[in-house]
């Protein structure tokens, strides 16, 4: 789809070079994302900015990965859509360097076991990005309904289920 994008990429150079990347890969190339979806169609967005701090020796990627991917409702077990928008921040440093010198909310990404695949690392924000457990909004769920009808009966009623409690509690003090 862009053949200009690199599989393999070395951020201080990029920083260096004062480059961005930006592309799309498709859903069903990231496996590892793939099998937590309902459907592996679509398309991950993602554009990246590699800047270089001289003064903290740090190269920095920053930008957004955005998807819309179908995760099945963990409610009423249907489909659903979910955008993900992540945001990236990430501090490129070896094992060596101490965690602290990344400023606030800077994610580490280590350089030194492995060469840093592109789409590994679109990939592995957007599983980031997914919720542990998706579910539909109350009004859009199937199961919403069915739930809503149980809040009103216990609104209703809220005793109800307490008298039946204690009326049970009497008949066996009785037979006592
Ligand atoms: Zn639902």
């Amino acid at each position: 789809m862009q053949p200009d994008l690199p599989h393999i990429i070395e951020p201080t150079r990029l920083a260096r070079a004062g480059q961005t990347l930006a592309g799309q890969y498709a859903i069903e190339e990231m496996s590892r994302l793939g099998e937590r979806l309902f459907d592996k169609s679509g398309l991950a967005d993602f554009r990246l900015e590699f800047e270089r701090d001289e003064e903290l020796d740090i190269t920095f990627i920053t930008g957004e990965i955005s998807a819309k991917v179908s995760m099945i409702c963990q409610r009423c077990l249907e489909p659903m859509t979910l955008a993900l928008k992540c945001p990236v921040y990430l501090g490129v440093i070896n094992n060596s360097v101490d965690l602290s010198i990344l400023p606030d909310s800077c994610e580490p990404l280590y350089e030194d076991d492995s060469p840093v695949s592109l789409r590994d690392l679109v990939e592995d924000e957007l599983i980031l990005a997914l919720p542990l457990s998706a579910m539909h909004e109350m009004v859009d769920c199937e199961a919403g309904g069915l739930l809503n009808e149980v809040n009103k009966s216990v609104k209703e009623s809220p005793f109800s289920v307490l008298k039946t409690l204690v009326k049970n509690q009497t008949n066996n003090n009785r037979r006592r």
